[in-house]
């Protein structure tokens, strides 16, 4: 059964002692047993970590990794957004839910790209390439490693980074990744359409 999240930031569930099954990996230090015995596997009852000597909190992860800071967003909307931009970034948001990433996380990413375009920042990302394989749920694998120089699988960390790859090649629907906004693009509202009409089925 699933963990339930813990209702206090000082609970055990946060604490860097909990082990896998709940137990606490220092029960001595903890209290959790008579002091010398040395070895034990105990539970920590409910509310001990408020007390505890022990207690080491956990890093929390952050929740929007990808999110803009305010200078970045503020770079990022400098100059208003034109029906080309949102076509693009909605094009974007729509490939990487299809990658599995989670709804804000895909947003996040798309707004990080859109920054690309407006920095004329030329390095590609694997999330754009379409040498990658793969999903947030089942890992990533570049189908082109050996030109790459890349062993599989792919972390996550590296393929929402933005780098400068030998084997990038750019994929669409995010192809309109070099195309900043007032550029234009005919096959834009096409791709829209067809990714809009995939994401129906
Ligand atoms: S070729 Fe490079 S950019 Fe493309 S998926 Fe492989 S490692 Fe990533």
């Amino acid at each position: 059964m699933a963990d339930e999240a813990p209702a206090s930031p000082i609970d055990c569930k946060r604490c860097t002692g909990r082990a896998r099954h709940g137990n606490c990996t220092r029960p001595e230090a903890a209290g959790l047993i008579p002091a010398g015995v040395g070895f034990g596997i105990a539970w920590a009852p409910e509310g001990h970590a408020g007390d505890c000597p022990a207690f080491d909190p956990a890093p929390v992860p952050d929740a929007r990794p990808y999110r803009l800071d305010r200078i970045e967003g503020d770079a990022a909307h400098a100059a208003a957004w034109d029906d080309e931009c949102i076509e693009r970034f909605e094009l974007r948001v729509m490939a990487l839910r299809r990658r599995g990433f989670v709804e804000l996380d895909a947003e996040d990413l798309a707004e990080r790209m859109h920054l690309a375009d407006v920095e004329q920042d030329d390095r590609g990302r694997c999330i754009q390439c379409a040498h990658l394989a793969g999903s947030v749920p089942t890992g990533w694998r570049c189908k082109a490693a050996g030109m790459a120089g890349v062993v599989n699988p792919l972390p996550l960390a590296l393929v929402t980074l933005g780098q400068r790859c030998g084997g990038f090649d750019l994929a669409a629907p995010a192809g309109s990744f070099r195309m900043h906004c007032g550029e234009g693009s005919s096959s834009l509202q096409a791709a829209l359409v067809r990714a809009r009409g995939q994401g129906e089925q």
